[in-house]
């Protein structure tokens, strides 16, 4: 192989190692995001336990306020009854005042019914907060963990490029222009190599015989016919 194309396969090595890693960085912040979406679902739920217990305790200042109001009612009837001199009126006024207690006995038990509520929402929100913490602990430590690795993926970067300078410095720089334009180009190739077959590694098309021969001599640079991919022989 001659050396010039030698030397690019090893520049080749060096790029697609740092596509490698750039793309590794890219996909960092969103590993991050998709841990930080991961809590969502545990703040929605504390959102909901903490929206039920305070619709629950309105429930219970409603009930309290209806009760009242009752027994302002009963006050007023007693001394209604109290006043009156009519038997009549005072029977129908003793049937009213039963009547309002009636009402406050249910209130009381609807009262009773919805403090027991309010403990279990307590309950639940005590629940979602544990889940909360416990998530937000490990998704914590994920992305600690993530840019962790970014750092260490930033420190190879940065040596891979300072590499890949100075073995870029021993190709001519026309053939390394050459090379830079065809690895943009087919996406992280810019050498491939062509077989006994006459095939190329890169498009996996067949290769004329004059470029199969220049692949094999080395007497000039060989470029694929169909992809330009420059060729070393396998
Ligand atoms: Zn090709």
């Amino acid at each position: 192989m001659r050396e010039d194309v030698q030397q690019l396969l090893k520049i080749q090595d060096f790029d697609q190692r740092i596509q490698a890693i750039n793309k590794e960085l890219e996909r960092i912040p969103r590993e991050q995001e998709a841990a930080k979406d991961r809590l969502a679902n545990n703040q929605a739920a504390l959102a909901t336990a903490k929206t039920a217990y305070q619709e629950n305790e309105m429930a219970i200042k409603t009930v309290e306020l209806d009760i009242g109001t009752r027994k302002t009612t009963i006050e007023k009837l007693n001394k209604q009854q109290f006043e009156t001199k009519k038997n009549e009126e005072f029977d129908k006024l003793g049937a009213e005042v039963i009547r309002y207690k009636g009402m406050i006995d249910d209130l009381e038990t609807t009262e009773l019914e919805l403090m027991e509520k309010a403990d279990e929402c307590r309950a639940t929100i005590t629940e979602a907060e544990a889940s909360l913490a416990k998530t937000q602990v490990t998704v914590d430590e994920e992305i600690a963990e993530l840019d962790a690795r970014a750092g260490v993926r930033r420190e190879e970067l940065a040596d891979l490029k300072e590499t890949r300078k100075e073995e870029s410095t021993k190709v001519e720089e026309d053939l390394l222009a050459d090379y830079d334009r065809l690895f943009i180009k087919q996406e992280g190739k810019g050498i491939a190599a062509v077989n006994s077959e006459r095939i190329c590694s890169s498009c996996h098309l067949q290769v004329v015989n004059s470029t199969f021969i220049a692949a094999k001599s080395g007497e000039r640079i060989a470029e694929c016919d169909n992809c330009s991919s420059i060729l070393y022989l396998a």
